[in-house]
């Protein structure tokens, strides 16, 4: 067992890791982990606080980010247990208004942000890059506890699923994830 419940379900279905390795590796500059997030113990649970002023708009945290074959509403407690700890992909296609939207796992600190329905976090996702760049949705001082809501994550309608990218993409296709799924098969992420 390891400490991942990810990982440990990974294991348990006996998935093989992808390994990438190139004849010819090519480097180039991606991106520099970027956190405004410092993590304390509130009553024993961690909880995000800001580290700096910020002011609305302004960015606080970058993540990668993977997408799990799990689905929010699907009836298998895999599932709920994911939909209660991560972020959905945003998408309002008709699998996704049923099934609900995909889980994705991000990287780096989001995580750790308690949940709130009073979230001063705008999620923006960044498709082509494969990235989620957390923003300030208000003022925010040094210390200040964060809070965000994936809710806002969930399927509505087309037009407020626009509003989750960065790098809206084409609405012809409105089965989002799976053309996000597709974009990062295509660029080996
Ligand atoms: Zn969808």
């Amino acid at each position: 067992m390891s400490d991942s419940p990810v990982v440990d379900t990974i294991i348990e279905q006996n998935v093989t890791p992808i390994e990438r390795e190139d004849a010819s590796p090519v480097m180039e500059p991606a991106f520099d982990p970027f956190s405004l997030l410092t993590v304390m113990k509130k009553n024993s649970r961690y909880v995000a606080v800001i580290n700096t002023n910020v002011a609305a708009g302004q960015l606080i945290e970058k993540s990668t980010f993977v997408i799990t074959p799990y689905r929010v509403n699907e009836p298998d407690r895999r599932a709920s247990v994911l939909a209660n700890n991560f972020p959905a992909l945003p998408c309002a296609c008709d699998t996704c208004k049923i099934m609900g939207p995909s889980i994705v796992v991000p990287s780096g600190n989001m995580m750790l942000i308690q949940h709130s329905r009073k979230s001063n976090i705008k999620i923006l996702f960044d498709s082509t890059n494969a990235m989620i760049n957390l923003y300030a949705s208000s003022d925010l001082k040094k210390g200040d506890e964060l809070f965000i809501n994936y809710m806002d994550l969930y399927p509505e309608d087309e037009l407020s699923q626009e509003d989750h990218f960065s790098d809206i993409p084409s609405m012809q296709n409105m089965d989002l994830d799976k053309r996000v799924m597709e974009e990062l098969y295509n660029a080996k992420l």
